[in-house]
């Protein structure tokens, strides 16, 4: 079966910058496993997947506008610390540089903190890859048919999906 839409397709990848090292490697973890054509997967990504099927591998560069997208220079905003998530329930001493996440109207986000206050922390929302241009390593591992309420949600169900 090949990738397209309306399959669930999982794989394996290793992410770098250009002449970096590897930054991300889901093979520390679990993989990757999205719905084609639900916008679930970047889509430079998911152009890539397109027609590729199980054991399949390939290296891709994406140019920031087919990943993250560009910096943006407005993208700093002051939050209250309460719409900072922390699921420690310790008390975190923050620093600027670290990632956190901010509770907003579209749900958690990784922001960078930039400057630390008592009450407010400003804090820059570009994506931490934006304005990158990133070169994945694809190893596809399964592609199956989605089942029609996967379809109907535009989200995969199981393992590696949404638990619900
Ligand atoms: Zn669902």
């Amino acid at each position: 079966m090949i990738a397209g839409t309306d399959k669930v397709v999982t794989f394996h990848y290793r992410l770098n910058e250009p002449d970096q090292e590897v930054t991300e490697d889901s093979r520390d973890a679990e993989p990757m496993v999205y719905l084609h054509g639900h916008q679930g997967m970047l889509k430079g990504l998911e152009e890539a997947l397109e027609g590729k099927k199980a054991s399949d591998q390939f290296t891709i560069t994406l140019s920031p506008d087919q990943a993250y997208g560009p910096l943006r220079d407005d993208a700093v905003q002051r939050v209250s610390m309460k719409h900072i998530i922390n699921p420690s329930k310790k008390k975190i001493k923050y620093k600027p540089g670290m990632t956190v996440q901010v509770n907003t109207a579209h749900g958690p986000r990784d922001v960078i903190v930039k400057k630390v206050g008592l009450k407010n922390m400003d804090v820059d929302t570009n994506h931490p890859l934006a304005g990158k241009t990133l070169v994945f390593e694809v190893e596809v591992l399964d592609v199956r048919e989605a089942t029609a309420e996967e379809v109907a949600h535009g989200h995969v169900h199981g393992e590696g999906g949404h638990q619900h």
